[in-house]
């Protein structure tokens, strides 16, 4: 077992967007959020936010609703993986979305 004072221990890593460069140009894939699922926005109130906490990129705004940075999100996948309400959705990065349409 590890001395005491190792189990002290903690990350300091904050990275934040753009950390990493301009990761919105891997992106194959884009997370589509369904605001009609998503608990903060249903409920009103600050809740659940896995998609901000898990971002690796930081890149979700922890709003009502979240607002995914598309300049730095790079497509990973996470936050859908995470949404406990199945709310976000990767879609085909060539998929024209609701706005473009
Ligand atoms: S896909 Fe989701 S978890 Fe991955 S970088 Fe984009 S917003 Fe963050
Ligand atoms: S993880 Fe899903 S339900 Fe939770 S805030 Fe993000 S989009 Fe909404």
């Amino acid at each position: 077992m590890a001395p005491k004072e190792f189990c002290k221990m903690i990350s300091r890593s904050k990275p934040g967007p753009g950390d990493g460069g301009n990761t919105g140009s891997w992106r194959v894939l884009r997370p589509v959020i369904d605001l009609k699922a998503c608990i903060p926005v249903k409920m009103n109130k600050e809740a659940c936010f896995n998609c901000w906490l898990y971002c690796p990129d930081s890149v979700v705004s922890k709003t009502i609703p979240p607002v995914i940075n598309f300049e730095y999100c790079k497509g990973c996948g996470i936050c859908a993986e995470e949404c406990p309400a199945g709310a976000i959705t990767m879609v085909n990065e060539a998929t024209p979305i609701e706005e473009d349409k």
